[in-house]
């Protein structure tokens, strides 16, 4: 079965102000389905058409030679997209709880210290590219790949809790080339409810 692309849970317009619909019907219904299709036409006829997403992530240095860069680059873009909008939604200013908010505190010292490592890595991912918050066997670390990799092609063992696309086409329409503006309204659509599963999970 071909890989698609997932439907949102919500509006476009509902993570407005911070990120705008226009971005957000672009970014989904444009970049995501061109990475859907691009992976579909590369995988087509190998066996692993038929796997999920997250076993082709995981087993990206086992794909064949000629399929890996195609499928690192838009294997990788479904992947990462249908985690990031799953990650989303108005968060009128919550802050993680219970365990994960634990987590933090004892491996990065405090939320706003977590939130400057974070927003260092964004800010700083030169060119387009991902930044992350992992858990290395329940060990919370803040890490950063280029262009569509993530964290789990390296090693599939750790967990993903957040990602932020820091690609210009995440954000140019609304804040042009301030990618720091953009970065720190993320903290306001960061579904922490989620990010807290992720963790569990
Ligand atoms: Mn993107």
């Amino acid at each position: 079965m071909p890989f698609t692309l997932p439907e949102l849970s919500y509006s476009f317009d509902s993570l407005e102000p911070h990120i705008d619909a226009q971005t957000m019907q672009i970014h989904h219904d444009k970049h995501h389905q061109t990475y859907v299709d691009k992976l579909n036409a590369a995988l087509e006829g190998t066996d692993w058409a038929d796997k999920s997403i997250e076993e082709v992530i995981a087993n990206i240095s086992n794909l064949p030679t000629d399929k890996q860069k195609a499928v690192r680059n838009n294997g990788g873009g479904h992947f990462n997209h249908s985690f990031f909008w799953s990650l989303l939604k108005s968060n009128n200013g919550q802050l993680p709880t219970g365990q994960l908010a634990e987590a933090i505190n004892r491996d990065l010292g405090s939320f706003d210290e977590f939130k400057k490592r974070f927003t260092d890595a964004a800010v700083n991912q030169f060119g387009s590219g991902w930044a992350w918050l992992v858990s290395d066997n329940g060990q919370l670390k803040v890490v950063a790949t280029p262009n569509q990799d993530n964290p789990l092609m390296d090693n599939p063992s750790l967990k993903l809790i957040i990602g932020l696309d820091v690609w210009e086409h995440a954000y140019y329409l609304k804040y042009q080339n301030q990618r720091p503006a953009y970065i720190e309204a993320f903290w306001n659509v960061i579904n922490w409810d989620v990010a807290e599963q992720n963790f569990a999970g």
